[in-house]
């Protein structure tokens, strides 16, 4: 029998139709092997950072529980935007499609290319929002509850679009 584990991912997308890259991204991550889609957050709308001449954001979180290992779920989630048409050009490019591991169990890992918790999520309120709303009790490895992360970033960037009873 293969093990569960539970894991939080960040959508993002700025280009071609974003609300409905999220949306498709969100039910091709519930079709994943050995994985099923326990949560998903309500649509946010966060103004772009790093790299500001660029269309705003839609941002949400997946729960899942999947029998993937990280570096398998990462691959799948390369492999999602690859699909998804993304282009690497610069960092903090607009993109159509971003997908990151926000948190696996409570594992913490530092490896080549794979990095759990990720290392911005904790200053991030276009992620912080969204985690909180499906798991208000979610906490970082090494940093501490959602809910203290939250209180220290500034949240004026990030408005609810779509709720999640609306869909
Ligand atoms: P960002 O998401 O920071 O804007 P990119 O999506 O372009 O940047 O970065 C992609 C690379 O980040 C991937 O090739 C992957 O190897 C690496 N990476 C490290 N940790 C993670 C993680 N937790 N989730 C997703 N990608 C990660
Ligand atoms: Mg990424």
């Amino acid at each position: 029998m293969p093990d569960h584990h539970i894991a939080f991912v960040a959508l993002g997308a700025n280009l071609d139709d974003p609300v409905r890259q999220v949306e498709s991204a969100m039910n091709e991550l519930a079709a994943l092997a050995g994985t099923r889609l326990l949560g998903r957050s309500g649509l946010y709308a966060s103004a772009p950072s790093g790299y500001a001449d660029q269309p705003d954001y839609v941002n949400a979180v997946a729960k899942l529980d999947t029998s993937l290992s990280p570096r398998e779920l990462l691959d799948q989630l390369l492999e999602i935007e690859r699909q998804h048409g993304r282009e690497r050009t610069f960092r903090n490019s607009p993109r159509t499609l971003d997908l990151d591991i926000l948190l696996y169990d409570d594992l913490e890992l530092d490896e080549s290319g794979l990095h759990v918790p990720h290392p911005r999520m904790h200053e991030r309120a276009f992620v912080l929002l969204p985690l909180a709303e499906i798991d208000p009790d979610a906490v970082l490895p090494g940093r501490g509850p959602v809910v203290d992360a939250l209180a220290g970033v500034v949240r004026n960037s990030v408005r609810l679009l779509a709720p999640r009873t609306s869909r």
